[in-house]
């Protein structure tokens, strides 16, 4: 194992962490320069940039598309909208795929409106899925569970722990794993097991940090380095349980990082990943 980081090629850049303020190929142009090895886009920017013309821009470069954020939000009231949903989420998939993403994460919904049947939505996330595998089996794109913190559970994601997330991927088969952000595991007092069980169905690893006070649920997340999150520690068992890919920065952080100068901010991501990730 790398007693640090590394260099700057076994990173790879969240594009959320800038903010939403440049266009896709600019940033795919910064990070490149920066030797950074990855790039991680959100469906918003592919309006501007088409998935197949940014894959061909990051290929190009050298640069590996961590993953396509997202896919998801399986819950709703009707049965309608919960059709729209999965039809959504095939579009995914196919920009996923003309992107050459490793995988689609999946921020997979919460409660749809005015309801408290958590179980149910819970079964209309798994359901969901299930109506998007073969697409995504059919198009080798991976789809990444990611279990959000149970602060989340009722408006982003009722999958709230890896254990809940890989019981899901039992059940579904071939073709699902889970996307491991350290700002949503790090608490749990089972992680070091269910990291152990993922295995290699560890198909995205994110990292930032978790400040102490957290001013916004959202949208205060912290730079690695800034919080009380052992980042090392926890990329030991990540690696330990056979995940051989990037460390991909994600910060959503209206008050700080998206404030500064998007250079500024992937320069000091390329230093912290080196000393403390
Ligand atoms: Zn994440």
């Amino acid at each position: 194992m790398r007693d640090f980081g590394g260099p700057p090629a076994l990173l790879s850049i969240n594009t959320a962490t800038l903010g939403y303020r440049w266009p896709l190929d600019r940033i795919i142009d910064a990070v490149a320069r920066r030797g950074i090895g990855g790039v991680a886009p959100w469906r918003r920017e592919l309006d501007a940039v088409p998935a197949a013309r940014a894959g061909a821009q990051a290929r190009a470069l050298g640069l590996s598309v961590t993953g396509l954020c997202r896919g998801g939000m399986f819950p709703a009231a009707t049965a309608a909208e919960r059709r729209a949903r999965i039809d959504d989420n095939r579009r995914a998939v196919a920009e996923a795929h003309d992107l050459d993403a490793a995988c689609l994460v999946l921020v997979v919904g919460g409660l749809p409106e005015g309801s408290r049947d958590l179980a149910g939505a819970r079964a209309m996330v798994a359901d969901g899925i299930a109506a998007v595998l073969d697409d995504a089996r059919a198009a080798a794109v991976p789809l990444a569970i990611e279990p959000l913190h149970p602060m989340y559970a009722a408006d982003r994601a009722c999958v709230n722990t890896l254990a809940q997330a890989l019981d899901l991927c039992d059940a579904l088969g071939t073709g699902v794993g889970v996307a491991v952000d350290a700002y949503h595991v790090w608490w749990d007092p089972d992680l070091a097991s269910q990291l152990a069980r993922a295995g290699d169905r560890i198909l995205a690893y994110h990292v930032c940090d978790w400040l102490v006070p957290t001013r916004d649920l959202l949208l205060d997340r912290g730079m690695m380095g800034d919080g009380v999150i052992d980042l090392k520690a926890l990329r030991a068992l990540v690696e330990g349980a056979g995940y051989a890919g990037r460390s991909e920065v994600e910060i959503f952080s209206a008050e700080n990082w998206w404030k500064r100068d998007p250079d500024e901010v992937l320069d000091v991501c390329v230093a912290r990943h080196r000393t403390v990730v």
